[in-house]
C-alpha cells in the first residue's frame, strides 16, 4: 500500500471533521491536505449570539490550524478549478493532485443578487454583518422590525426564527419592545418545512408566544432601500425600520463551472456514501444536493456536514487500507432553536426515514440553551480535534441522552 493524498476542499464544518477523522484513521504515510481561502474558522451557530451582543467576534473565530490535528497540511488558497477526470485541482495558480477528493466548499452567500439588500439589510449570516447588527440594534429607537428570508435554499433552517426571537428578546431587555413590531417574512410554507408539521407548529407557537408576526409563502422580489419597503413577488409590500435578512445563497462558482455540478449548480451524491459520479470523489455538507424520500431536499446544516464528514473519512480510510467501506450515513441530525431569554429548543431525528423524516417535537427550556453553550465550547476548544473523529457525531443527542435514531 503506497502513500495516498486525500485532498479536502473547504475547511469549514465538514472539511475540518473529515480531515481530523482521516488523520486519526490513517498513518503519516498518507497525506491529508485541506484547502481554504480563509485562515480562520467562524463558529456560525454563535453568529446569532454575536448579533445580539452576547459574543465578540474573536470568541467565535479560531485559526483553522488550531482546530486540526497535527499532521494535516493546510493550504490557504482559493480553489479555482476542479478537474475530476484528471484528478487535479487548481488553487491560487497551483496544481494539486489527489488520490481521493472531498468537496466541502459549502454554499456561497450572494447578498448583492437581491436588489436593495446590501443597502438596506443587516446580514447576520456572516461575521461582519452579525457584528454590525448589534450596535445598530442598540441605536434603534423603535418601529417595524422585519426578519426576512430572501430566497431558498438557505443554510440552517432555524436561523431566521432564532434571529427574530433573539432580536425580540434584545428589544425587551432594552425596554422598547412595546414600541416595536417584530415580523418574519419567508417564502417557506411553514418554519423548517422538512422537519415536519409538528416542528413547524412548535416554532410558529414559540414566535406567537412572543407576539412575533409570521408571514409564510412570501417570496421576496426586491428591497426598496430608499423607501424601506419589502416588495414581494405577489405584489404585496411591507415597510420596515430595521431589517435583518438571510441573504440569497448560491453554489460556489468553482463547483458550478465543474463537471460535478447538477443543473442547479450543487453536487448530487449518493445519500448514504456521499460519493459523486466520479470515482474517488466525495462531496459533503452544504455544497451537496440530497433529495429525501418525500422529495424535499436535506437541509443545509452543520449537523449534516459533520456526520457526512465522519462517514466519508471512514469510507476513504477503509478503501486506503484495502478494505470494503461499510460506514453509511443514516440521515440522523439535530438542531437547537434559540428562543431568547436564555432558553432554547432542541430536536433530533432521522431525515432519511420514509416516507417522511421522523423528527421529534422540540424539547425546550434553559437546559437546551446551556447545551448549545457546551457545544460551542466543545467545537471551539482544543478537545474537539482530539475527540472529533469518533465522538462528534450527534454529540447533542449524546450529551442529553436523547436517542439519535427515532
Ligand atoms: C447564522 C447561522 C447559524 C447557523 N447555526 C447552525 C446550527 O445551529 N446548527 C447547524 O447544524 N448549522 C448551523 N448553521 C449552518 C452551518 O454553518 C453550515 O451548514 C455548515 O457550516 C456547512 O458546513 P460545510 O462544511 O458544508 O460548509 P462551510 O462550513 O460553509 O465551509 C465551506 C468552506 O469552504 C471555503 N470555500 C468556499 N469556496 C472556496 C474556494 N473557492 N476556495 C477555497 N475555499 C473555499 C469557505 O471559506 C469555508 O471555510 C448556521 C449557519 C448560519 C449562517
Amino acid at each position: 500500500m503506497s502513500g495516498k493524498t486525500i485532498l479536502i476542499l473547504g475547511g469549514g464544518v465538514g472539511g475540518i471533521v473529515t480531515a481530523n477523522a482521516l488523520r486519526e484513521y490513517l498513518n503519516s504515510e498518507h497525506r491529508i491536505v485541506i484547502v481554504d481561502k480563509r485562515a480562520e474558522h467562524v463558529f456560525t451557530p454563535s453568529l446569532l449570539w454575536l448579533m445580539v451582543g452576547w459574543r465578540q467576534p474573536k470568541q467565535i473565530t479560531k485559526d483553522l490550524r488550531r482546530l486540526l490535528r497535527p499532521g494535516i497540511e493546510v493550504v490557504k488558497a482559493e480553489v479555482q478549478a476542479i478537474d475530476p477526470e484528471r484528478a487535479i485541482v487548481q488553487a491560487s495558480g497551483e496544481k494539486l493532485a489527489y488520490d481521493y477528493l472531498v468537496l466541502a466548499l459549502g454554499a456561497d452567500l450572494a447578498p448583492s443578487t437581491m436588489p436593495g439588500y446590501v443597502e438596506a439589510a443587516h446580514n447576520f449570516f456572516d461575521l461582519e454583518g452579525a457584528a454590525r447588527l448589534w450596535p445598530a440594534l442598540q441605536r434603534f429607537e423603535g418601529g417595524r422590525v422585519a426578519v426576512v428570508v430572501s430566497a431558498m435554499p438557505f443554510k440552517c433552517p432555524a436561523a431566521p426564527y432564532e434571529a427574530a426571537m433573539l432580536i425580540e428578546d434584545a428589544l425587551r431587555r432594552r425596554g422598547i419592545r412595546n414600541r416595536c413590531e417584530v415580523r418574519v417574512f419567508t417564502p417557506e410554507p411553514q418554519p423548517m418545512l422538512v422537519a415536519g408539521l409538528d416542528m413547524g407548529v412548535s416554532v410558529a407557537g414559540m414566535m406567537a408566544s412572543k407576539n412575533i408576526g409570521y408571514y409564510p409563502n412570501l417570496p421576496l422580489d426586491h428591497i426598496d432601500a430608499a423607501e424601506k419597503t419589502l416588495v414581494f413577488q405577489n405584489g404585496k409590500q411591507e415597510s420596515f425600520d430595521f431589517l435583518a435578512a438571510v441573504p440569497p445563497h448560491r453554489p460556489p462558482p468553482v463547483i458550478k463551472e465543474s463537471p460535478l455540478a447538477n443543473k442547479a449548480g450543487w453536487v448530487t451524491v449518493n445519500k448514504h456514501t456521499l460519493q459523486t459520479h466520479f470515482e474517488n470523489v466525495y462531496a459533503i455538507g452544504d455544497v451537496t444536493a440530497i433529495t429525501l424520500a418525500n422529495g424535499l431536499p436535506l437541509p443545509k446544516a452543520g449537523t449534516f456536514a459533520h456526520a457526512e464528514g465522519e462517514t466519508v473519512a471512514a469510507r476513504i480510510a477503509a478503501e486506503v487500507s484495502g478494505n470494503t467501506p461499510q460506514t453509511k450515513y443514516d440521515g440522523v441530525g439535530y438542531c437547537w432553536i434559540e428562543a431568547g431569554g436564555g432558553s432554547a429548543g432542541f430536536a433530533s431525528g432521522n431525515f432519511y426515514a420514509e416516507p417522511n423524516p421522523a423528527v421529534g417535537k422540540p424539547h425546550s427550556g434553559r437546559l437546551w440553551h446551556w447545551g448549545k453553550i457546551m457545544f460551542e465550547t466543545y467545537w471551539m476548544g482544543e478537545g474537539f480535534r482530539r475527540s472529533a473523529a469518533r465522538s462528534g457525531l450527534n454529540l447533542g443527542s449524546k450529551i442529553f441522552g436523547i436517542p439519535s435514531s427515532l
